[in-house]
């Protein structure tokens, strides 16, 4: 079986996924970062940012009293500004100050990572070095440059990766950065392509589209695709307003999801060519890319950024949507669990704003404890500097140091869930429509619920038999290969809970005449909603639909800046997807809670057994709950470890499983739930 990276077209996997992507032992200590990645000159120009004492305040983000008082926080990297897109040479003053605190730092025992800026190029400077420039520009349908930052900051232009020199200039910047600063990690800025609509227009885009088309689709499947004799040439879709404005709820254009597709595709080899390089120079430097967050707007759908085929080769994940995770005035939760799950299913370490001068100390250590809950490999991320501009929370230093305390425990511990929620390419990448909205809700509901779950892209199909249960929402188009293995998931004995019209559609949005339900059951065997079917050895349940609790926004705003925290609440009917997760899995799960709303939980095994990681998105004290837990092992000991101390938690034997009490009046926002068994842990 051949798993897709895109939604269309059938290059496999492998030919594009880097093979050399490094693990170096540090980031198993996890990371408490903090970074200056503006040089003074981008902070000139641009001028937002302006204050009458900025050389002196720069001065100080580079001496060695300030990267003392870092390894007092005991932060453990520093991310420099390197290469905003100046220039090599109109920033190289810059960047001798950059050389000498990667100096200091490491004498400190401090990581360094380098600032690239991948995204935007200055070419007022850079044509002193590269006369040329200019033409590097990604432009419009009438040939002028395209303003990323629009008006407000016309000089900067982004740069269309397939003009001639702009892929060897970003490897002139990864060379130098690993000469000059030899840095541990590489930070690609604003790795994106921009909107769609916008793609570049240049010719020699023309020309990689079209040989996209022609090594995507042969002959037989490009008539059957496109409806055109293998003579006829596809032309580049000319689309002059944003992809979710024409096609309001779905886009059903073939030659629009080839284009987006290819859009994905021009990405991913540049990233590739970038990461290959700099691996040859240092082959433990690990990679960062900023590629916004994972929130629920359709980044695929709009950007052309296709997440599954990105994180494939990188190491690390910068997330720079600012959630702050709480329970909204509404009741609904926030968090960027979302993001946290799909970047650690690739292995990746997160980067994730945990404080800046927008927030309060509280807010700061929620997003810290979120972090020490969710991330993999540890990340503690600081905005900017501490005792510059930077702000560094009174909150920090508590977790700082309950990370160090218990380093092992985050170094060994491996996710463990019961549930898997798949975020289907096929559906969701050509979709604005109710495909989101299902989706979202589902991730939502089982987040409220505390379920042990973990969210997946289609691509990642294989990786469906490690959970007992599989909920899919939100998955009105899924392709043969998608849907055999589901049948073989659930003819093996996995539980498969459906929410709606899923599968009612092909890859390429075609009408398959019948939804996923009625072909895996007989049409007329179909049980009521949330009772289970058998089919082979596994089961089968459904709901007509997950019911949002307030009307979920229309297709007219879906758009970039749009987070939809409002509509993150727990489903109408989420009583009902109870009803049909538990028809599904009739011995019961190996985790569940009972706990206040607004304490969300995250699992894991280690060498020892399990750790449960509490997180209480609310601003109150102390915790009462309760963990049902079935696991292979009878757990000896359940403790609940804090920041002030430790408290012992009853064990209690039920029918098929024990139920763990935690009871702390001190307990402040976070903290992990150790349960021992007398041999370790099963799974
Ligand atoms: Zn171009």
């Amino acid at each position: 079986m051949q798993f897709t990276i895109g939604w269309m077209h059938d290059l496999p996997m492998t030919e594009l996924t880097s093979t050399a992507r490094t693990r170096p032992d540090w980031l198993r200590r996890g990371c408490v970062a903090v970074g200056n990645w503006e040089p003074l000159v981008f902070q000139r120009r641009r001028g937002t940012w302006r204050t009458v004492d900025e050389a002196e305040i720069y001065e100080r983000e580079h001496s060695e009293q300030t990267v003392r008082t870092l390894v007092d926080l005991g932060v453990n990297m520093v991310i420099t500004h390197f290469y905003k897109g100046y220039g090599l040479r109109a920033e190289a003053e810059e960047t001798e100050k950059a050389v000498a605190l990667a100096r200091r730092c490491r004498a400190h025992g401090i990581r360094v990572g380098a600032y690239v800026q991948w995204g935007t190029y200055h070419p007022e400077t850079l044509v002193l070095e590269v006369p040329d420039c200019e033409r590097w520009a990604r432009i419009d349908r009438d040939g002028r440059p395209a303003l990323p930052y629009g008006s407000a900051q016309s000089f900067r232009l982004k740069a269309c990766p397939n003009r001639p020199g702009v892929l060897e200039y970003m490897e002139q910047v990864v060379a130098a950065a690993v000469d000059m600063v030899d840095p541990d990690l590489i930070h690609l800025d604003n790795f994106n392509l921009g909107r769609l609509h916008d793609a570049c227009w240049c010719d020699d885009c023309r020309a990689s589209f079209e040989a996209f088309v022609r090594q995507a689709y042969p002959p037989d499947r490009y008539r059957e695709v496109f409806g055109y004799p293998p003579e006829a040439t596809l032309r580049r879709p000319d689309l002059r307003a944003p992809v979710h404005e024409v096609f309001r709820r779905r886009i059903w254009d073939p030659a629009v999801r080839a284009y987006l597709d290819w859009h994905c595709d021009v990405s991913r080899r540049a990233l590739r060519r970038i990461v290959d390089f700099g691996r040859r120079l240092k082959p433990d430097v690990i990679f960062d890319i900023n590629t916004g967050g994972l929130n629920g707007v359709n980044v695929a759908g709009m950007l052309g950024m296709d997440s599954a085929g990105l994180y494939p080769l990188v190491e690390s994940f910068w997330d720079e949507e600012h959630c702050v995770p709480r329970v909204r005035p509404e009741g609904g939760l926030t968090s960027k669990f979302r993001s946290y799950k799909l970047t650690r299913n690739y292995d990746l370490l997160q980067f994730s704003y945990c404080g800046n001068m927008d927030h309060d100390d509280r807010d700061a250590g929620k997003w810290l404890a979120e972090s020490l809950a969710f991330n993999r490999n540890v990340a503690l991320y600081v905005d900017h500097y501490p005792g510059s501009r930077g702000f560094w929370p009174a909150t920090g230093p508590g977790y700082v140091r309950f990370l160090r305390e218990h380093e092992s425990l985050f170094a060994t511990r491996r996710p463990v869930s019961d549930i898997a929620v798949v975020r289907v390419e096929t559906a969701l990448t050509p979709s604005f429509d109710d495909d989101w909205a299902q989706q979202m809700l589902a991730e939502q509901y089982l987040f409220e619920r505390g379920r042990a779950f973990e969210i997946l892209f289609g691509s990642q199909v294989e990786r469906i038999g490690a959970c007992r249960v599989i909920l899919l929402a939100g998955a009105s188009a899924v392709d043969d290969a998608f849907e055999a293995a589901l049948r073989q998931y659930v003819n093996d004995g996995g539980g498969l809970v459906i929410a709606g019209a899923v599968g009612r559609r092909d890859e390429h949005q075609r009408d398959r005449g019948s939804n996923l339900l009625d072909r895996l059951l007989d049409r007329r065997n179909l049980p009521m909603p949330c009772r289970a079917a058998k089919i082979g050895r596994g089961l089968v349940a459904h709901v007509n639909q997950i019911v949002p609790s307030v009307p979920y926004p229309q297709e007219e705003s879906f758009d970039l800046g749009g987070t939809y925290y409002d509509a993150w609440r727990l489903p109408a009917n989420a009583v009902a997807l109870d009803r049909a997760l538990a028809a599904v899995a009739p011995d019961g799960l190996r985790f569940e809670p009972d706990a206040p709303h607004g304490v969300v939980f995250e699992y894991y095994a280690d060498d020892e057994g399990h750790q449960v990681h509490l997180l209480d998105l609310a601003d109150r004290k102390g915790l009462k709950c309760t963990l049902t837990c079935r696991l292979d092992r009878r757990p000896v000991d359940a403790r609940l470890i804090t920041r002030s101390g430790e408290t012992a938690c009853a064990i209690s034997d039920r029918s098929e499983a024990v139920e763990i009490t935690i009871a702390d009046d001190q307990f402040d926002t976070y903290g992990i739930l150790l349960i021992r068994d007398a041999d370790g842990a099963r799974s």
